[in-house]
């Protein structure tokens, strides 16, 4: 996929890194990154970044990238995650390298390293409680004390280590230790945790295993044994890449070097798996796919366009100082490219009867109108008109101020594509709802051939009685009222969720052409946003999801203030 999109002029620091690294012929020029997700959750916003930004540096300078699943803490991954994974970054536009990877493919090559450190007296098998650890460990400000157990033998060493792959002993009773330097001022050189046990059963691999390596101990050395060149990770690793050096080092295997960027935040926007994890347990949304979500499968079902995403992580750029990014830019990107590639059809949203009572009774019309008035290869389709129609409950008022270019008795509208419409009366109900509205049509306004000399300020989308398709419609709002809900001390993200982040409209009235709506395609429904056709859609029901208004409600909201 080539992203010719890119409004971006300058050059971000890891191209600049990249591109002196080809210039100096470092590995020969070649360049390989790698996606490393744990599957241990659903993707979201913030690692479209990361994929956009790996996956991105390798399309720009001829290289590729490895998707490499980050499988090493059993309890917490699953196969579904994975699938998940795989959907959400082709979806992006992406393709990784050959087959996906796994760190769990190289459990045997990380053994094997961890027994070369014990045969080189540089990891012991420590026999201390995670507590222990943790005590003997010191502060910042205090070196740590060497462990009991510091002293073994590389033959005990081995023999325990295999002992403990053997599955001799339960959980927690031992763990290997890379032997660096228990003063180090960086706590993770402090003779960090490498394996530890854990009796679980692991998507892949079963129960083939029952150690497992730690993080710092599988992500470095799958990259070298990927032959990663650069290998790129959010700020909070910066700690962690001495130690991942120093693997490298002495287990004299491929160096592959790790740089850190600023990690995406949004306002409003949650961004944390485990965080994510939780509005699904608790029931705050139906699912990771639920289109409130900041997942990449709720904003795909919400009808967000991939290249709107990718649009969005070009536009934030990529750094090494924190920020956060106003969620209103990516709805602005989101609106942006779906203008240019959204079908434009006619929806009433809350609907009220018209009849045109010079409209002889039975006559159908088939008017021809555009897709796509951004898009002049975007056609036409046919929409029938009839006598009785259907427009915006709010699109009328009885007694309108003068400003109100849309329907009031004794006005003038144009019905889009249609004709202009006289407003004669209205019949209402025992609560005085208006119930029908009666108008009169010119017969020679008909759009494109219009020789009535009548004026008409304002244009209504409509949809004919006897045609129309019935809907159901979500309309969705922010899902957090805060603007950081995960930033309160003494609140839980959970207390800022907005309880009206989801509006259903049971019966909508939309042209017929809808009827044979896709998944996956982009609609505009005149004047009403963006929609698109969601998963729950049956063929007894049809149900839309709206995607974005026309325009960015909230920043009217903050004006009026
Ligand atoms: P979370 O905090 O949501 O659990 P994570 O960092 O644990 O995310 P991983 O599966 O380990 O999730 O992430 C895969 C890659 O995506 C990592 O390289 C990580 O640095 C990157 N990543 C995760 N969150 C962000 C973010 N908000 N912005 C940019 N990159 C991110
Ligand atoms: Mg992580």
């Amino acid at each position: 996929m080539s992203d010719n999109t890119t409004t971006r002029e300058r050059k971000h620091f890891i191209e600049e890194i990249i591109e002196e690294d080809i210039a100096t012929g470092k590995h020969d020029g070649r360049v390989l990154t790698r996606f490393p997700p744990e599957p241990n959750g659903y993707l979201h916003i913030g690692h479209a970044k990361s994929i956009c930004l790996n996956f991105g540096v390798a399309q720009t300078y001829g290289g590729k990238t490895n998707l490499r699943f980050d499988d090493t803490n059993p309890t917490k991954e699953k196969t579904e995650y994975v699938d998940s994974i795989k959907r959400d970054v082709q979806w992006l536009g992406f393709e990784w390298d050959g087959e996906a990877k796994y760190a769990s493919d190289y459990f045997g090559q990380l053994y094997e390293f961890a027994k070369k450190l014990i045969r080189d007296g540089k990891a012991y098998i420590d026999d201390s409680t995670a507590e222990e650890i943790a005590e003997m460990k010191g502060t910042p400000t205090r070196a740590g004390t060497p462990s009991p157990y510091y002293s073994r033998t590389v033959e005990e060493n081995l023999d325990l280590f295999e002992r403990m792959k053997a599955g001799e002993f339960p959980d927690g009773a031992k763990v290997l230790r890379a032997k660096i330097d228990m003063a180090s001022p960086n706590m993770h050189m402090r003779d960090p945790v490498i394996y530890r046990i854990k009796h679980a059963h692991h998507h892949r691999t079963g129960d083939a295993w029952c150690i497992y390596p730690m993080y710092d101990f599988a992500h470095g050395q799958s990259d070298s044994i990927e032959k990663i060149t650069h290998s790129i990770c959010t700020l909070e690793f910066e700690n962690h890449r001495p130690l991942y050096d120093w693997c490298i080092e002495n287990l004299e295997i491929f160096p592959s070097k790790q740089y850190e960027f600023a990690r995406l935040n949004v306002n409003y926007t949650i961004t944390s798996k485990r965080k994510l994890l939780k509005l699904v347990e608790d029931g705050h949304v139906t699912a990771w796919d639920d289109p409130r979500m900041p997942t990449i499968s709720g904003m795909r079902r919400r009808g967000y366009s991939p290249a709107s995403i990718r649009n969005f992580c070009d536009k934030i750029g990529v750094a090494r100082r924190e920020n956060v990014i106003d969620v209103s830019l990516l709805e602005f990107c989101v609106r942006e490219d779906l203008n240019k590639i959204a079908s434009r059809v006619m929806a009433v949203l809350n609907p009220v009867k018209v009849v045109i009572t010079n409209y002889p009774e039975g006559q159908l019309e088939q008017l021809e109108i555009g897709n796509n008035p951004e898009d002049e290869n975007a056609g036409t389709r046919q929409v029938p008109f009839s006598r009785e129609i259907y427009i915006e409950r709010d699109d009328f008022m009885e007694n309108p101020p003068k400003k109100f270019f849309r329907l009031g008795i004794g006005r003038n509208v144009r019905l889009k594509g249609a004709y202009i419409l006289h407003c004669e009366g209205v019949k209402k109900n025992a609560e005085g709802e208006v119930e029908e509205i009666y108008c009169t049509y010119y017969t020679d306004s008909k759009s494109g051939q219009d020789t009535s000399g009548v004026r008409a300020k304002g244009t209504l989308h409509w949809v004919s009685v006897p045609h129309a398709v019935e809907a159901e419609v979500r309309l969705y709002d922010r899902l957090f009222l805060d603007e950081s809900p995960a930033g309160h001390e003494d609140k839980e993200y959970t207390d800022f969720i907005n309880p009206n982040s989801l509006k259903v409209l049971d019966t909508v009235y939309c042209e017929p052409h809808l009827k044979d709506a896709q998944v996956g395609t982009y609609y505009q429904f005149l004047r009403k946003g963006y929609f698109v056709l969601d998963t729950d859609s049956s063929e007894e029901k049809l149900v839309f999801n709206r995607t974005v208004t026309l325009r960015d409600g909230w920043a009217k909201k903050g004006k009026k203030k």
